[in-house]
């Protein structure tokens, strides 16, 4: 719990008003800070690597929107391109230059990606995606995994990681039974459970559908034998691998995680960074898949804001930018910097834990040794990562507010800020033990 309980009173009055006109006083269910207990900041505003709540106090943001801003907030060449294109009319229900331009920058980042359809959200991508691969195979059956979060598609929202797993619905109501019975869960990493799955059931599965690195369970990456498991057996069986990266995509590399893996993914989902900050979702792959698509083909998916000027504007503008000067490296440097001081600041303290990362995705799990799955996330001490949170927050690091979820470094953050973050990291955790 906050120390100073009027440091954060404007929020507060915000917040008690907000609940009276929407469930919980969010739009968006991780917001309300259920996880961690207390009341959610409300935000004036963001520049670079910092964010300004009602109250007037700055923090150093590891949310970025929860994944999309990974150049910073405000970043100036997305400022610009947005400036420029609200005067022209902000939707045509018509094609647009924008749209092809998106497009291209998406299939020359991503190799494994021959033709796009752009959407609204990674949850419009991940619903269609699947809604394709059953067109296209004939097929009813998906495997997921335990602990990855796909959106709030009904057919994937079983066993879904930390928004569902946080608050304990691991099967929200209205999510029908028939619905869940075509989900075969099962557990992360475990390419034996795969295999078997497939021998069992191999010609009813549509798609596997996976995050390629976990950022919805906190961070767990794939074991080798996992990703050639992910390779091997949906080809083998005539089922389309769906790799989910609407967290990973432009934020692991241009390519995304599976660019790092080696995976050749039949379809790819995108979202989060692919907008630059405003609502974006992509479904793409192979171009004789992606021909099954309405009006080429005969799988319905469509949307009135589809590709819209705004959002192609600040998409485009947010992927040139990567691609013109990557941050990459830089984030490697920074990511790692920050999971050695995270963790020896739990080692100095004394406290269970696991520090785990690939590029600028970084979680600090309160765990005793690694997690390589829900089963091992599930044990994690989440009182204390509440403590942990607070205690951060009142030395002005926003940090995700659930142990499970992933903490995201920007471009615009420094080896100061990161310096910053360890040290009021090693007070926090003293502090939160
Ligand atoms: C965030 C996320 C989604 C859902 O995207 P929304 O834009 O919130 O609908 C889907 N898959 C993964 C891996 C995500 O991290």
């Amino acid at each position: 719990m906050p120390a100073a309980d009027n440091r954060y009173a404007n929020s507060r009055a915000a917040f008690a008003h907000a609940k009276t006109l929407m469930p919980g006083g969010v739009n968006s269910p991780a917001r309300a800070f259920g996880a961690v207990g207390g009341e959610p900041l409300f935000i004036a505003r963001a520049e670079g690597p910092h964010l300004w709540d009602l109250d007037g106090n700055r923090y150093l943001d590891y949310i970025g929107s929860w994944g999309p801003m990974i150049l910073g907030h405000a970043y100036p060449a997305v400022v610009e391109a947005l400036a420029a294109a609200v005067p022209l009319g902000t939707s045509y229900g018509a094609p647009t230059e924008g749209e092809s331009a998106l497009a291209q920058l998406i299939i020359d980042s991503v190799p494994s990606v021959e033709r796009v359809r752009l959407v609204n959200s990674g949850t419009e991508a991940t619903m269609s995606a699947i809604r394709l691969a059953r067109g296209y195979t004939g097929r009813d059956r998906v495997v997921k995994f335990a602990g990855n979060y796909h959106g709030h598609v009904d057919s994937l929202l079983v066993a879904a990681g930390s928004a569902a797993a946080t608050l304990a619905v691991p099967n929200s109501p209205g999510v029908t039974a028939g619905t869940a019975a075509d989900t075969i869960v099962l557990p992360y990493n475990d390419a034996a459970a795969l295999e078997e799955a497939f021998a069992k059931q191999g010609d009813e599965i549509a798609a596997v559908i996976f995050e390629p690195v976990c950022g919805n369970m906190g961070v767990v990456v794939p074991s080798p034998a996992f990703v050639e498991a992910l390779s091997n057996l949906p080809r083998e069986h005539g089922a389309l691998l769906v790799c989910d990266e609407v967290m990973t995509g432009f934020r692991l590399s241009l390519g995304g995680a599976q660019e790092r893996l080696g995976l050749e993914p039949d379809l790819t989902t995108l979202g989060k960074i692919v907008g630059g900050g405003l609502p974006v979702g992509a479904y793409g792959g192979r171009s004789d898949v992606m021909a099954k698509v309405l009006p080429e083909g005969p799988v319905f998916q469509a949307g009135t804001l589809s590709g819209n000027p705004l959002a192609t504007a600040a998409g485009c503008a947010t992927l040139r930018a990567l691609r013109e000067n990557p941050p990459y490296e830089k984030l490697e440097k920074l990511g790692e910097r920050l999971e050695k001081g995270l963790a020896g600041a739990a080692k100095a303290a004394g406290v269970p834990s696991v520090v785990q990362r690939m590029g600028s995705m970084v979680t600090l799990f309160f765990h005793d040794g690694p997690v390589r799955s829900w089963s091992d996330a599930a044990e994690c001490d989440t009182a204390r990562f509440g403590r942990y949170f607070w205690e951060m927050l009142d030395r002005n690091i926003y940090l995700p507010c659930s142990q499970y979820e992933a903490l995201f470094i920007s471009a615009a953050h420094t080896e100061a800020d990161i310096d910053a973050t360890i040290a009021a990291a090693k007070e926090a955790i003293a502090a939160a033990a």
